[in-house]
């Protein structure tokens, strides 16, 4: 992808803090941190969301997420680890090329990536979950 900043620190164009890279991703320090030691795991095959990676970069890209959370933990001494990955606007992606975060989290800290909870039917849950398995 020509415009996309990601393939361009995949392929060395711009670069990076890079902490681990193999045949199929690139771990880089992000450069706005939500903490010190946050890091971003790239695809190298750029695909914008998780529904356009393939099943087997999918499938591997968790066994990266541990390796890396397992380094983070072990650098930082870190209480917890957020891994996660944001697919559209809504969901808060600023940059559509696949990427998993994994943010050390410490006792206490002031990290905001919890969800309030809604106030909700219990009946309304079972609706959404018979139109969930309708689509699976
Ligand atoms: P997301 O909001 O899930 O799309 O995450 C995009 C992340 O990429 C943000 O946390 C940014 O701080 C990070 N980011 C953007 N540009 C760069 C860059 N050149 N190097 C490292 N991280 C970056
Ligand atoms: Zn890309």
């Amino acid at each position: 992808m020509d415009n996309c900043i990601f393939c361009k620190i995949v392929n060395g164009e711009i670069g990076s803090n890079t902490v681990y890279e193999d045949d199929n991703f690139k771990a880089i320090m992000d450069i706005s941190p939500s903490a010190m030691g946050h890091v971003i795991i790239l695809a190298k095959n750029h695909a914008e969301d998780i529904f356009e990676m393939t099943e087997e970069d999918l499938s591997k890209a968790l066994i990266v997420a541990r390796k890396v959370a397992r380094a983070v933990k072990a650098a930082t001494g870190c209480d917890g680890i957020n891994i996660l990955q944001n697919n559209g606007v809504a969901a808060g992606q600023t940059v559509f090329h696949y990427h998993i975060h994994v943010v050390p989290r410490f006792d206490n800290d002031t990290v905001k990536i919890k969800w309030e909870a809604l106030s909700v039917e219990m009946d309304d849950i079972s609706v959404m979950a018979e139109k969930i398995r309708e689509h699976i």
